[in-house]
């Protein structure tokens, strides 16, 4: 029998399949490209992937998947936490200033 917290879920794994190796381009992307060529807010997302990296190392290979579900799961949310923010009048996050930020066209081209 299926109940519609099973479609919840499956719907919810999906997401993060389907989020997951674009995380994974994204964060090797901004990791391991120069920082100046970055802007703020990537610069920003940076600096947390490189430290929550970091503290996921001592789990390993564990972590390493552990970092990547929750990096992808987030990125589901964000639409969300976004719409949210914006609906109680809260200023929004920081997202990328586009224009010639390695984030956006080093994405772009790889694309
Ligand atoms: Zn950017």
């Amino acid at each position: 029998m299926i109940t519609s917290w099973d479609v919840i879920g499956l719907v919810y794994w999906l997401g993060i399949a389907y989020q997951a190796p674009r995380v994974l381009k994204r964060w090797s992307l901004i990791t391991s490209c120069d920082p100046i060529q970055l802007c703020d807010a990537c610069r920003d997302e940076r600096r947390e992937v490189i430290h929550e990296a970091d503290q996921y190392e001592v789990w390993g290979v564990f972590g390493a998947a552990l970092m990547v579900v929750l990096g992808a799961a987030r990125s589901c949310y964000k639409p969300f936490i976004r719409a949210s923010r914006r609906a109680f009048g809260k200023e929004s996050l920081p997202t990328c200033s586009k224009g010639s930020c390695l984030a956006y066209t080093g994405g772009k081209a790889a694309a």
